[in-house]
């Protein structure tokens, strides 16, 4: 969320939004659950008002702590990939913005845990406030990611949004069985966007999509 702004969705927020939406589906998103949380969710709300007029664009912009809110692609890409369900719990790993968190939690979530190891990010769930009756299902974290949740844990479904430069072992220990785990991986300019379902066995279905530019997963926390 951003510190500068007001909460107004105006006409032509919605309008642009709805564009936005036209864009996504020409790109190939096609689940409509995730399109119409993304026509629901005003994206503007999450960035500084400085970018009202293009915050609808397919493009990413600064949020705080040198950070990036995604690709409105590449969140619908990711959500799509996690086939949220109404009543899973769900981890995200890089609350940056809240935008995709919302948008998690819109689809139904019971429960969206998030975490972020940036303390300025982190402390913007303050600004919150404006959602929180609507989304009481979100539950924020500051700390680590490579570590998840354990005590919250296991999860149905895991979703990480910054450039992991492996796979974290700690996160495929807490993915329920029949889980689904959504996460770029590899360092450098381009990830894989890999989806990793653990079967009932807890072996591993490995698949490989597209490739994205994320910010880096980096471990510990930052005050
Ligand atoms: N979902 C966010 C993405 C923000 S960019 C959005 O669309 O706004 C990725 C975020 O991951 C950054 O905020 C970064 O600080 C955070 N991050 C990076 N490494 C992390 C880690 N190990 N644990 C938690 N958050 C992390």
């Amino acid at each position: 969320m951003s510190p500068n702004r007001d909460y107004k969705d105006d006409f032509q927020h919605k309008g642009m939004r709805r564009k936005l939406i036209e864009v996504l589906r020409e790109k190939g998103i096609s689940d409509e659950g995730v399109l119409d949380a993304m026509n629901k969710i005003p994206r503007h709300f999450f960035l500084d008002s400085a970018f009202d007029k293009i915050a609808y664009e397919n493009r990413a912009f600064p949020i705080a702590a040198d950070q990036t809110i995604s690709h409105p692609y590449t969140v619908a890409y990711q959500t799509q990939l996690l086939q949220v369900k109404k009543g899973e719990k769900v981890l995200e790993i890089g609350t940056g913005s809240i935008y995709q968190t919302t948008i998690l939690a819109e689809l139904g979530a019971q429960f969206v845990f998030t975490i972020e190891r940036q303390k300025k990010l982190y402390e913007e769930q303050k600004l919150f406030y404006f959602f929180r009756n609507q989304y009481p299902n979100i539950k924020f974290f500051y700390g680590d990611g490579f570590q998840g949740l354990p005590t919250y844990g296991p999860f149905d479904k895991i979703i990480i949004t910054a450039a992991a430069p492996f796979i974290p072992p700690k996160l495929i220990e807490q993915l329920k069985p029949g889980g689904i785990m959504v996460i770029p991986v590899d360092e450098g300019e381009a990830q894989r966007m890999l989806r990793l379902s653990k079967l009932e066995d807890g072996s591993i279905k490995e698949e490989t999509f597209e490739e994205f530019s994320f910010v880096p997963m980096l471990t510990g926390k930052n005050q």
